[in-house]
């Protein structure tokens, strides 16, 4: 993954190009000092990932310079912690991802 440097939209410590989840509040989880950089220079937006399979939604916060640098974000953070399958065309959750095709 590039972490270009963008002269203008920096806050030390903050590469634009970073993608990170926003921990939601109840997960009671500081923020670390990039996410309040990167919500200070405005870089965050809530990103919703439908599966392909059912419908279902999942939304949450991530940092990135543009929506797709936030969308591979969530996506990533899909497969990597809530059991997603993302790695094709499709996105499935986990409860598609185990119907045989
Ligand atoms: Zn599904």
């Amino acid at each position: 993954m590039s972490d270009p440097f963008v002269t203008g939209q920096m806050t030390p410590g903050y590469a634009p190009g970073r993608a990170l989840r926003i921990p939601d509040p109840d997960e009671g989880q500081p923020l670390t000092d990039d996410m309040r950089a990167a919500i200070d220079a405005g870089h965050v937006a809530q990103v919703v990932v439908f599966c392909d399979g059912c419908g279902v939604e999942h939304r949450a916060d991530y940092t990135g310079a543009d929506k797709h640098t936030r969308f591979a974000a969530a996506r990533q953070h899909l497969a990597d912690n809530e059991r997603w399958d993302t790695s094709g065309t499709l996105d499935l959750c986990p409860a598609c991802k185990a119907v045989p095709a």
